[in-house]
């Protein structure tokens, strides 16, 4: 059984933290391990399509996400060639209930770590909406990690009756 860990909302100060790289030998130990599952299991009983770890008020880089294509889960994730840039409404379930524009990039490249230690990369370069859906949401999750929430960047701010959520 995994745990469905409390999702902590914005004016808790674990949210404007700049989280602290995952050290490999922690990577690898079973309570980190445990963490990111019960990560992926809060998103997912959430109804989110991503989650990181400040929201669940752990200072680690790490995210989850699944914007419908399987889980991705990124560890000490970077961002490297952002371009293009565009306009996606978003939704944060550390903002609950609301929804707003927020100005990213649509192409980019990410490089983490899996759960096991390995390098990856997942280039978002196609000019294909789940590509650049999948960007928006890297670079939301990605914010997390440095206490940045897009209510900092949103415009038209308002609320949901169903919030989407990331
Ligand atoms: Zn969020």
């Amino acid at each position: 059984m995994r745990t469905v860990l409390p999702i902590v909302v914005d004016g808790d100060p674990a949210l404007r933290l700049v989280a602290p790289p995952v050290e490999r030998d922690e990577l690898l130990s079973p309570a980190f391990q445990a963490l990111v599952y019960d990560m992926l299991h809060t998103m997912r009983s959430a109804h989110g399509v991503g989650l990181a770890a400040p929201q669940v008020a752990v200072a680690k880089r790490i995210f989850v996400l699944d914007i419908g294509r399987g889980p991705l889960i990124a560890i000490n994730p970077t961002i490297e060639d952002a371009a293009d840039e565009t306009t996606f409404t978003e939704g944060c379930l550390s903002v609950p209930g609301m929804v707003g524009e927020v100005n990213r990039f649509k192409r980019l490249v990410l490089r983490a770590l899996n759960l096991k230690g390995k390098p990856f990369v997942v280039r978002c370069a196609a000019q294909r909406p789940i590509d650049e859906y999948l960007a928006d949401a890297i670079q939301h999750e990605l914010d997390h990690l440095d206490g940045i929430l897009y209510i900092d960047k949103v415009r038209n701010l308002r609320p949901v009756p169903q919030p989407a959520a990331a």
